[in-house]
């Protein structure tokens, strides 16, 4: 497949740029300031920032190229914007706050969980150039677990990307926690996610789960 990577220099894009070209996928990686030509791709990959993805997503759409985003902290507003561009072009667009496969199982543990112990809050932690907080996950987590649920967010040096869910209730608590202790660990959902976007029958789509 021929695939834009929007953010190729970033932390992310620099692990992802050798597995896109492992796995046999034909790149433009695609950086601040630069207009390379849209049309013509399979697919559009975004990992660069919630003030830069709207624009690369409306451009790509609107080139007639599906689109897998990755970047985190785009607004309501933004993913209505989304979704009517998606469904006006007719061109799918795939959005997970996390492409890790043990973050989505988190996600789903907490819900149930959530619906035997009535109290809980999430302690999101991530690397201290994470612009956005709370973290995607950590929104995701709460909608699923019924919405009223506190986030606390930590940025330190040393940390990639993390997430705890405590639960509690008369006598006990009960934590289930994710580590992303590499950006390897997003790899293969971003892969699956290239491969599956130009099929997606509606958009757009959230959530790594809704490809596994
Ligand atoms: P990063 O290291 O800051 O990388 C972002 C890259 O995008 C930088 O090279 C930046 O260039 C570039 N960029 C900024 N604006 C751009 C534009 N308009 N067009 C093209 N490139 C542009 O950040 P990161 O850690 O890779 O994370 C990127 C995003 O992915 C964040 O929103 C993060 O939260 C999210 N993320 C999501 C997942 C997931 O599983 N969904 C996992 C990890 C991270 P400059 O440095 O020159 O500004």
């Amino acid at each position: 497949m021929r695939v834009l990577l929007f953010g190729a220099e970033g932390k992310v894009g620099s692990v992802l740029r050798p597995q896109l070209e492992a796995a046999g996928h034909e790149l433009t990686g695609v950086e601040v300031g630069e207009t390379p030509e849209l049309a013509g791709h399979d697919a559009a990959v975004d990992f660069t920032a919630p003030d830069a993805v709207l624009a690369n997503v409306r451009g790509a759409l609107g080139a007639g190229v599906p689109c897998v985003v990755g970047t985190t902290g785009l607004t309501d507003e933004g993913l209505v914007e989304l979704d009517g561009l998606a469904r006006q072009k007719g061109i799918p667009c795939f959005v997970a706050p996390n492409f890790a496969l043990g973050a989505v199982l988190m996600m789903r543990f907490a819900e149930e969980a959530a619906r035997h112990l009535p109290r809980a809050e999430i302690i999101e932690l991530h690397h201290e150039s994470k612009i956005d907080a709370p973290s995607g996950t950590a929104k995701a987590t709460a909608a699923r677990m019924g919405g009223d649920v506190p986030i606390h967010s930590v940025r330190l040096p040393g940390l990639v990307a993390h997430q705890e869910v405590i639960l509690g209730d008369v006598g006990q608590t009960m934590t289930i926690r994710h580590d992303s202790v590499d950006r390897e660990s997003f790899m293969p959902g971003v892969l699956l996610a290239i491969r599956r976007v130009g099929s997606l029958e509606r958009s757009p789509v959230i959530g790594l789960e809704h490809l596994l």
